[in-house]
């Protein structure tokens, strides 16, 4: 079973059940409600800051790059956040939300009350895999780098069409803690 981020690192979907091999999605009613769920909020999620420089410096045009969480109460940060929530989540009691809708206001207050990773936390390694070696990597990959995003051709009813095209871009990652954790929506030690 290959996992798969789409748009965003973090969330994790299984590949086969969200894409039909071919280069399109599958349609929802195949796919779980946690599922559909995940996907139909990433267009959304994708327009709004980094959480933590929001709540930081105000800044709204800060590009998040991973989301965590539940559906509807996302914590969403940028490449450089993203070590503070590995850090609140892993090492500062974080972890005691997970699964939880509660996780958003938590890690919210614990970045608004001035905390912050120390500076010798290193934050999640992420292992970046050659598209090429996955065993069926559903939308064409061929012409595109390693980290780069990969175009997605959808084939949808138009109204669907219109909110999907938003999510232009899926990002394979080797889910290196398969064997190890089982609930890869969140970080672990071992990435
Ligand atoms: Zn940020």
């Amino acid at each position: 079973m290959t996992k798969v981020s789409i748009g965003l690192r973090g969330w994790r979907f299984d590949e086969d059940e969200v894409f039909d091999g071919e280069g399109g999605y599958r349609p929802r009613s195949e796919m779980d409600d946690d599922t559909r769920e995940r996907l139909e909020r990433l267009p959304m999620l994708l327009d709004q800051p980094c959480d933590v420089c929001y709540l930081g410096d105000g800044d709204a045009d800060a590009e998040p790059a991973a989301v965590y969480g539940e559906p509807g109460a996302e914590v969403l940060v940028c490449d450089d956040h993203e070590a503070t929530f590995y850090y609140w989540f892993l090492e500062a009691g974080g972890d005691e939300y997970e699964g939880s809708p509660d996780l958003q206001d938590a890690f919210h207050e614990w970045v608004a009350a001035g905390n912050s990773e120390p500076g010798w936390y290193e934050g999640p390694q992420h292992v970046e895999t050659d598209p090429e070696s996955l065993p069926d990597p559903g939308p064409d990959t061929s012409q595109v780098e390693v980290g780069e995003p990969v175009p997605v051709n959808v084939d949808l009813p138009e109204d669907e069409q219109a909110e999907i095209n938003l999510i232009e871009a899926a990002e394979f990652e080797e889910d290196v803690a398969d064997d190890l954790d089982l609930d890869a929506d969140y970080p672990t030690g071992d990435e």
